[in-house]
Order: C-alpha cells, then sequence, then structure tokens
C-alpha cells in the first residue's frame, strides 16, 4: 500500500488519526475507556467505545509519520501537562483566552494533518469529514512541503466548550461531524472539551471568523462557547449535567 502523505511503497505505520494526546485528559485512571458521542444524524446516540491507543489506521510510512509527529510535538509543548514552550503566553479575559507567540508554521500545519488524515481515514468514525479531491489533494501538498498557508485558507476556530455555570466541558468527544454555514462546509472536532472548527471553501470566509484562526503573527484567540449550543439539550440532559 502506498503511504497517504508521500504516495511511496512503503511500509505503513499504524497511524492516529486523532493524535493521542488530544485524548488524554478523558482516559479514566486505572482503564483506557473513554466516554465517546457518535454524531452520525445528529442524533449524538451516546455509547461507550474502549480504545486503548485512540483510532489508528495503516495510513503513513515511518517517514511521513515522523514529519507530522514534530508538529504534534510542538502543540504538547504549548497545551501538554508538561509544558516545556514557555514563550507562548496565555491571557484569560472575559470570554475567552488570548494566546500569543505560537509558531505559525507548526500550529497551523498540525491543524491541517488533523484535517487531511480525518478526510482520507477509512474509519468509520471520520465517515463525515470527507473532503473531496481537491481539498484533499491540497491539504497532503501543503502538510507534505511544510507549507501552512494564509490563515484563511482551512481555517480552524478554536472554542472552549463550557457548561451553563461556564465550567469545562472538559469530558466530551464527538465522532467529528460536519455542517454548513454561509456557504462554507464546517468540519467539526469536539476533543475532551474544546472545539475544533474548520472552515472548507475556495474563497475567503467572513473577516470575523478569520479572526478566530491562528495569525501570522502567532496570536490565537479561544472564546468561549456554550456546550449547548453544539450538543444540543437532548445529550447534555442525558449525560453530562
Ligand atoms: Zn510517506
Amino acid at each position: 500500500m502506498a503511504c497517504a502523505l508521500c504516495l511511496k511503497e512503503l511500509p505503513l505505520c499504524a497511524s492516529h488519526i486523532i493524535p493521542e494526546f488530544m485524548y488524554k485528559s478523558i482516559y479514566a485512571p486505572g482503564n483506557h475507556r473513554l466516554s465517546w458521542i457518535h454524531s452520525k444524524d445528529d442524533l449524538f446516540d451516546y455509547r461507550h467505545k474502549t480504545l486503548q491507543k485512540g483510532l489508528r489506521e495503516a495510513l503513513l510510512c515511518r517517514g511521513c509519520e515522523d514529519q507530522i509527529s514534530q508538529y504534534e510535538t510542538y502543540v504538547v509543548g504549548v497545551f501538554g501537562r508538561q509544558r516545556v514552550n514557555r514563550q507562548v503566553t496565555f491571557d484569560q479575559q472575559a470570554g475567552g483566552l488570548v494566546i500569543q507567540n505560537l509558531n505559525y508554521q507548526k500550529f497551523k500545519l498540525f491543524e491541517l494533518s488533523l484535517l487531511w488524515r480525518s478526510s482520507v481515514s477509512s474509519l468509520i468514525d471520520f465517515e463525515q469529514i470527507k473532503l473531496g479531491k481537491r481539498h484533499e489533494d491540497r491539504l497532503r501538498q501543503m502538510v507534505l512541503t511544510g507549507q501552512p498557508g494564509e490563515p484563511h485558507e482551512y481555517g480552524c476556530g478554536i472554542f472552549r466548550l463550557v457548561y451553563a455555570n461556564q465550567a469545562d466541558a472538559d469530558g466530551l468527544i464527538c465522532s467529528p461531524y460536519r455542517t454548513r454555514s454561509e456557504g462554507i462546509w464546517q468540519y467539526l472536532f469536539v476533543i475532551t472539551g474544546l472545539l475544533w472548527m474548520f472552515n472548507v471553501s475556495s474563497h475567503s470566509p467572513p473577516r470575523d471568523w478569520v479572526a478566530s484562526f491562528v495569525q501570522r503573527d502567532g496570536v490565537q484567540v479561544v472564546w468561549n462557547m456554550p456546550l449547548l449550543d453544539v450538543v444540543g439539550p437532548k445529550l447534555i440532559g442525558k449525560k453530562f449535567t
């Protein structure tokens, strides 16, 4: 089988689609069960799924795996429990968080690799993330050649999901799903209480949307968003209040 990124016929790794560190905060102590909400048809059919190391698929050769893992290592250094990156600053403000001094290239390429992997994955959990050949090819080239593109290109807004009392909704992960707004396809990933909302179109999204994407000067604003706006009252009433 050919590597999905470099297209060379090489032995393939068992690649993560969503990097394991993104799941970490919801691994229960003592076992590796996690709360997983399947979003098929927006019904949010709640279920448990036992995972040892997240979802994997034979996708990338060793070299491409290592290339993508550089971006993951950077993001772990910024957000992980043992933060090693001290350049990045976090400024809590009313209604959100302003992150400064991010490495635009590494952070954006991490985001692009997540979106691209999900689109090329054949796992059922990613069935709603299908960008089509043109966008998949463009993303593959960007990730392969280390080109992050402009902020509006495949821009990703990041939101912190909160309950009505403003507490973090951090025990929550959904199968990624898509929606459409202003003529733009949006691909949504809810991972440990953060919503990563990718915007995919051939034209630039509205300016205020672009302001919520990571900027070339390394600024990313993470606004709070009520959980109710994302998953609906049915789910919240069932499990997550
Ligand atoms: Zn490869």
